[in-house]
């Protein structure tokens, strides 16, 4: 998984820099939480996950889309991520975090997604 796992990926960028200008403090990759989630607000007991469409299989174009090579290799692959996904996804939330996970192809659509988050994060003097 670490070596097909890419962080800093643009759309990862793009959230953080809105997140940021909403001004909401955020930490980076915590690997002691499951998963890794990509943005980490430790007071809020939040998290974000942002994920490629493709790697995580995501219900839209990008994500239905099958690897051109070694099929038998990578689907099953893939099916691993998703099933380890969900399993972090509950882990957080059984141990009291909140969590959001953005597609890469949703990030793109930038309006609704800022919408999105700022419903997640809340305002930063409402805590
Ligand atoms: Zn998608």
């Amino acid at each position: 998984m670490a070596t097909i796992r890419k962080t800093n990926t643009k759309p990862e960028l793009i959230v953080r820099k809105l997140v940021h200008r909403m001004g909401h403090r955020f930490r980076l990759h915590r690997r002691d939480l499951p998963g890794t989630p990509d943005l980490v607000f430790p007071g809020r007991k939040k998290v974000i996950f942002v994920h490629g469409c493709f790697w995580h299989r995501h219900n839209c174009k990008a994500g239905r889309k099958k690897p051109s090579k070694n099929v038998e290799y990578w689907l099953p692959k893939l099916k691993r991520n998703v099933e380890r996904d969900a399993k972090c996804v509950k882990e957080l939330r059984s141990a009291g975090w909140q969590v959001l996970v953005l597609w890469e192809c949703k990030v793109r659509d930038s309006e609704r997604f800022a919408a999105v988050l700022l419903d997640f994060l809340g305002r930063r003097d409402s805590k």
